[in-house]
């Protein structure tokens, strides 16, 4: 059962968006085939599959058929349902298993999970009526976030609640039937690691990366952080840690606050290739999306070794807000390289590409990256 899946193989991919693009150019790079499965046509991952498959995630008999069409399942958009999951796992491995989809795609399961587990989280209680929010905000106290605890990313579907008195507010902006309260972070920064761990239990992992968010979104990560070695190992044993408690196969990602009393506490997991692990591509001997296709594979997993240091900066579609960016002049930035994900319709806030920089030296990639990024839009 757990012989690899080798190269000549086709990889099942459910979701369609850049990190299943990134992780097809890693497989046909090595000679897979790779078929991916979402609701949409002409797909960042689907323009560069062997085969798009459209098709709902409900449509569970079109599901079964992609599944059989494949050796392997994997994920890249962890909203998947968990009928569709437990369909494809009739006829093929999905790696992750649907189990790990099912604890981290609701932020009160993953949560409670991290608690029994013995992991540090940020202070949270799970609500359910206005009056469980009165009573978390008394014990947590304020300022505080409230989260939907289902299909929440990038800061959507969130609340700050900065006194009692904004509770009622907030729980009806939220509109939502299962919330979690968390006490408001003063962090000195946030930070993540990406690992991987193999069929075999192996574990791999790329460091600890400082993250800087605009507008709730990812805007830069700095690879490796500026952090202390006692810090660099704390955040590596719980990453340890996590991966091993939910039996991960493929490639997970921790999200920390560091507070200013250098306590790392999770803020969330991504069960898959992460937005903070996309330097690797550019900069790491095996980037997070071949280690992700050799986990799932049953391949050994790869040196993580990172060769230089590296700054990725997100291009959200607000830059196109004047017309095409200037992508040769982003291009003549020594250390630059440029990745678009071939989405056709550039939206304020949407993750259309990134940059990389690579320098020998931190601060010089975080200088050429914004250069860079500053030059899309100069003219
Ligand atoms: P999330 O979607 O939960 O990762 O939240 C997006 C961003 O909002 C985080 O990366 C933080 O910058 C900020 N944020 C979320 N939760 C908290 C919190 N409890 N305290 C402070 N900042 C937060």
């Amino acid at each position: 059962m757990n012989r690899p899946v080798l190269p000549g193989a086709t990889i099942g991919v459910l979701g369609s968006g850049q990190l299943g693009r990134m992780f097809a150019i890693a497989a046909r790079r090595m000679g897979y085939r790779v078929h991916t499965y979402s609701p949409e046509e002409d797909t960042p991952t689907g323009q560069v599959s062997d085969v798009e498959w459209s098709g709902d995630y409900e449509d569970l008999d079109k599901v079964a058929q992609f599944a059989r069409a494949v050796s392997v399942v994997t994920f890249e958009f962890e909203n998947v349902p968990a009928a569709t999951a437990a369909t494809a796992e009739r006829f093929a491995p999905v790696r992750p298993a649907g189990s790990v989809l099912h604890t981290t795609q609701q932020r009160a399961r993953e949560k409670t999970f991290l608690t029994q587990a013995g992991l540090p989280v940020t202070p949270f209680r799970v609500v359910r009526s206005l009056s469980d929010l009165h009573r978390a905000i008394s014990e947590l106290g304020a300022p505080a976030v409230l989260k939907t605890a289902d299909f929440g990313y990038d800061g959507k579907g969130q609340v700050r609640i900065d006194s009692p008195a904004g509770a009622e507010a907030a729980w009806t902006r939220l509109a939502t039937a299962e919330a979690v309260l968390e006490a408001f972070i003063d962090f000195e920064c946030e930070v993540s690691v990406v690992a991987a761990r193999g069929v075999d239990g192996a574990f791999v992992h790329y460091g600890v990366v400082e993250n800087r968010h605009s507008r709730h979104i990812l805007d830069v990560t700095i690879a490796p952080a500026v952090v202390g070695a006692a810090i660099v190992k704390q955040a590596v044993e719980i990453a340890r840690a996590v991966l091993e408690k939910l039996e991960v196969v493929g490639v997970l990602c921790v999200e920390f606050f560091l507070t200013r009393s250098g306590e790392l506490l999770i803020n969330e997991l991504a069960p898959r290739p992460h937005n903070s692990g996309h330097f690797s591509f550019d900069a790491c001997v095996t980037s997070q999306f071949e280690q992700q296709l050799r986990a799932v594979c049953g391949l050994p997993l790869g040196v993580t070794t990172q060769m230089m240091p590296a700054v990725m900066a997100n291009l959200l579609g607000d830059i196109w807000a004047e017309g095409e960016p200037d992508w040769a002049a982003a291009c003549s930035v020594p250390g630059v390289k440029l990745h678009l994900y071939g989405k056709l319709a550039a939206r304020p806030g949407r993750k259309m590409g990134h940059l990389t920089a690579l320098a020998p030296d931190g601060g010089a990639a975080l200088e050429a990256v914004l250069a860079a990024r500053r030059a899309l839009t100069a003219r």
